[in-house]
C-alpha cells in the first residue's frame, strides 16, 4: 500500500562540468513505496541520487520532500529533512569500530523520534553485533554494505536512498540484503533503490522508474513493468 507523494522531482537537469547527465528528469516516490530506479550503466541513476542529496547541483526543475522544496539544499539539510543516503561506495569510517560508525550517525527523525537503536540495527544485521568492536575497515564487502545501511538507519530517515546495494556482493549476501529491504517494505519504510540487478529489483520493489540517458521513460508498478516488453527491449537490454 502506498500513500501521499513524499518525494517529487520535476524536470531536473544535472551536469558534471559541461557534460549533462540528467535531462529534465521526473520522479515521484509515495509513502510506503519501494521504488526501483532501473537503467543501463551510465543512465543517470547515481546522479539522480546525488542531485537529491545536493551533492550534484540540479540546474533546473524542482525537488520537493513532503511538499516543501529541497532544491538547492546542501547534503546536511537533505539529511536533516529526512533523506537517508547509502552511497554506492558506502563511505564508512574504516578506522573506527563498527559501533562507533553507528554512534556517530545517531540522530532523531523529522518527527523527533528515535525509532532505530544500535540494538535494533544489530537485530537486523546480527553479524554487525559480532563485529561491533572491530575496525569497520576489516569487514567484508557485504558486511560493509550492511554497516552502511545500518548507519543510515540510525539517522531515522523518512526515505532511504540505496545506491546499488547489491553491487559486487556474493549471491548469498545479496539475498540477505534483499530480505532486509523486504522487511523495510513490510514495515512501510519508503525506499528509493538504484539497481542494475533486475532480479533483485523485481523481488523487493513495489514500483519501477526506468531511466534512460538521463530521462525517465517508464513509471509504473512492478506488474506493469513486467508486462512491458517494449520498455525492457528499448531501454534496458544492451
Ligand atoms: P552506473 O550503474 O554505471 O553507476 P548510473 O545509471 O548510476 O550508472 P551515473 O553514474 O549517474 O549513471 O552516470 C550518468 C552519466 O554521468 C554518465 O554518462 C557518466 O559517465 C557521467 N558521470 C557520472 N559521474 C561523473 C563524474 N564524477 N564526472 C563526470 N561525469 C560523470
Amino acid at each position: 500500500m502506498s500513500g501521499q507523494p513524499l518525494l517529487t522531482v520535476k524536470g531536473i537537469d544535472a551536469f558534471y562540468g559541461t557534460s549533462q547527465a540528467l535531462f529534465g528528469l521526473d520522479l515521484e516516490v509515495r509513502a510506503g513505496q519501494v521504488m526501483a530506479l532501473i537503467g543501463r550503466n551510465g543512465a543517470g541513476k547515481s546522479t539522480t541520487m546525488r542531485a537529491l542529496m545536493g551533492l550534484v547541483p540540479a540546474a533546473a526543475g524542482e525537488i520537493a520532500l513532503a511538499g516543501r522544496t529541497l532544491s538547492g539544499a546542501p547534503p546536511y539539510i537533505a539529511a536533516r529533512r529526512g533523506l537517508g543516503y547509502v552511497p554506492e561506495d558506502r563511505q564508512i569510517f574504516t578506522a573506527h569500530t563498527v559501533e562507533e560508525n553507528l554512534e556517530i550517525a545517531e540522530k532523531p527523525g523529522t518527527d523527533g523520534r528515535r525509532f532505530w537503536t544500535i540494538q535494533g540495527v544489530y537485530d537486523l544485521f546480527p553479524i554487525l553485533r559480532e563485529r561491533r568492536h572491530g575496525a569497520a575497515g576489516r569487514l567484508s564487502g557485504g558486511e560493509q554494505q550492511m554497516l552502511a545501511i545500518a548507519r543510515t538507519l540510525m539517522g531515522n530517515p523518512d526515505i532511504l536512498l540505496l545506491d546499488e546495494p547489491s553491487e559486487g556482493l556474493a549471491p548469498i549476501i545479496v539475498d540477505q540484503i534483499a530480505e532486509v529491504v523486504l522487511s523495510f517494505r513490510r514495515a512501510g519504510l519508503t525506499v528509493l533503490l538504484a539497481e542494475q540487478n533486475m532480479h533483485f529489483c523485481l523481488r523487493v520493489a513495489t514500483d519501477v522508474t526506468v531511466i534512460s540517458k538521463g530521462v525517465s521513460v517508464f513509471r509504473g508498478d512492478v506488474e506493469a513493468f513486467r508486462a512491458n516488453d517494449d520498455v525492457k527491449r528499448h531501454h534496458l537490454t544492451a
